[in-house]
């Protein structure tokens, strides 16, 4: 294979339309025809990353194995694709301007007056090139965030024209996703947004050579022609992006657009081996065809964002179709639960999952559900924040360490069952300086954890700063709780479990980024089982 194409995904007309999902999806479809595909994403604001945003401004943020802290639909691309991702594959403005800054700083450009163009999009370009510069990838899809004719996409769609601009006829293409809105009163879908949407492309000088049309009505032959016609692309290259019940519908919804073929046409690539989408397949049809049913409580203070918990939420899914059980998810307000009303709040659940997050909002809500389903062998999961939560309940309620709690919580605790790292101590800046990334752990033979790998040595993604207390491990494990799970240079504990109690896990890590279509996460998916179980010995 020759030279490394280039797709760049842009929006139109709104935000939310699903542009990860649909670079997504294409990926997948090249995938399954034996193309190595990876995605990107470039994020038009300021931050540095994601990593220090509220998950109410950006939803959560979604860590790599290289412990980036990104986008979320940079989750999406590992789910679908099944393949890893890294700091190269999510860019902001903040990013671009940090190195430029960097090397002006430094005297590199040598005294020139240093601008928007060339300087910024120079190294956006670079940017944008990467990957695909590795040798690693026969298309990268480039999907840049943000909408066309905002006033901060700007430099990147002037990259992707330069960049359109210096390779050859069929090195790139560009899918631009807009919307085709249905309006009641007329009884009529409407093209004029999308035509306004391709004009403000045409301005900067980029052509789209696929519209990705979403739509809640079919589009009729008549519309697909008009949109073609006004916007100056073939017939054929007007894909229908209509609802669909789930997400991981739209790989198989694009490929009967033929949204692949249309860009392997383009791109003057061979389209002959249909995709192998066999597994895929098999995964959506356990999920719409369940043999039995769960109900599973989400504890958590974001709860009012459901983005917040997406890759926690799309691990359900994953394990759900995997246990052939559907798993109905709610998202509990951590600061609504108190030790009076949690057992009516939680009565109807087969199986609680307590979410990571930070400070101390809505701490004592988890903690008082921790409580109830240790007490009443309901199967619990801890996260991260979630974890640390049950080992606070622990300390306070069995070993009897009155007051117990995490120094993030309460710093002159007597008792800091929960503690910061010696070396997190130091750290006075905010951005990427937690524990990142992915770490090994050693599990325990016969523990539930063991069961759900079926190993010993495993890696988890980590975001954290505050830790197990080690001071405190052993008079945990005899009162009951035992630590599963050890990092085997540094000693902090991932894991911790009851035996005593039917199914209750809490890790340090967060299992659900590395939950995949193909690989639903081993935690996950005993946990669904346990609570399948719980379920059947209610009724
Ligand atoms: N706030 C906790 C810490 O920093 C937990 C973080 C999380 O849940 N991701 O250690």
């Amino acid at each position: 294979m020759s030279k490394t194409k280039y797709i760049f995904v842009t929006g139109g007309v709104t935000s939310s339309l699903g542009k990860g999902i649909i670079s997504a999806s294409l990926a997948k479809l090249l995938q399954a025809r034996g193309y190595r595909v990876t995605i990107q994403k470039f994020d038009p604001y300021i931050n540095i990353d994601p990593g220090t945003m509220n998950p109410y401004e950006h939803g959560e943020c979604y860590v790599t194995d290289d412990g980036a802290e990104t986008d979320l639909d940079l989750g999406h691309y590992e789910r679908f694709l099944g393949v890893t991702t890294s700091q190269a594959n999510n860019v902001t403005t903040g990013r671009i301007y940090q190195t430029v800054i960097d090397k002006e700083r430094q005297g590199q450009f040598l005294g020139k007056t240093v601008q928007v163009v060339p300087h910024i999009t120079d190294e956006i370009k670079r940017r944008i090139c990467l990957l695909g510069e590795t040798g690693d990838y026969d298309i990268v899809i480039t999907e840049l965030g943000g909408t066309v004719g905002d006033i901060e996409s700007l430099p990147f769609i002037e990259s992707v024209r330069q960049i359109i601009w210096e390779k050859e006829d069929q090195e790139c293409a560009v899918i631009h996703l807009t919307l085709v809105p249905y309006l009641a009163a007329a009884k009529e879908l409407k093209t004029k947004p999308t035509q306004h949407s391709v004009k403000a492309m045409l301005e900067y000088g980029v052509q789209p050579d696929v519209l990705v049309c979403r739509t809640e009505h079919p589009l009729g032959a008549d519309l697909r022609k008009k949109i073609a016609l006004f916007c100056n692309v073939k017939a054929n290259a007007v894909i229908e992006s209509i609802d669909v019940e789930t997400i991981y519908d739209v790989p198989l919804k694009m490929q009967k657009e033929k949204l692949d073929k249309v860009i392997l046409s383009h791109l003057k690539l061979p389209n002959k081996v249909e995709p192998d989408l066999d597994s895929w397949k098999d995964f959506l049809w356990r999920l719409k065809n369940p043999k039995q049913e769960v109900n599973i409580a989400i504890v958590g203070k974001y709860v009012e964002l459901p983005d917040a918990y997406k890759s926690i939420a799309e691990a359900f899914i994953h394990s759900g179709s995997e246990n052939e059980t559907k798993v109905r998810v709610q998202y509990l307000h951590s600061e609504l639960i108190n030790e009076e009303n949690v057992k009516s709040k939680l009565d109807k659940f087969d199986g609680v999952l307590v979410a990571p997050g930070f400070g101390e909002r809505g701490i004592e809500g988890k903690i008082s559900t921790i409580k109830y389903v240790r007490e009443n062998n309901i199967p619990f999961l801890g996260i991260c924040l979630g974890m640390q939560c049950a080992v606070v309940e622990f300390a306070r309620n069995v070993v009897g360490l009155e007051g117990a709690s995490s120094s993030e919580m309460n710093p002159d605790t007597k008792y800091p069952v929960i503690d910061m790292m010696a070396e997190q101590k130091a750290i006075v800046k905010k951005g990427g300086t937690m524990r990142l990334g992915s770490y090994p752990c050693q599990i325990t033979k016969g523990s539930k954890a063991y069961q759900a790998y079926g190993k010993g040595k495993i890696q988890e993604r980590h975001r954290h700063r505050f830790e197990f207390n080690n001071k405190y491990l052993e008079s945990f494990e005899k009162a009951g709780m035992q630590c599963t799970g050890v990092n085997p240079e540094s000693h902090l504990v991932e894991i911790v479990e009851i035996a005593e109690h039917p199914w209750f896990v809490g890790v340090q890590f967060h299992p659900e980024y590395r939950s995949t279509v193909d690989n639903p996460h081993p935690l996950f998916v005993r946990f669904v089982k346990a609570a399948g179980e719980f379920a059947q010995k209610k009724d």
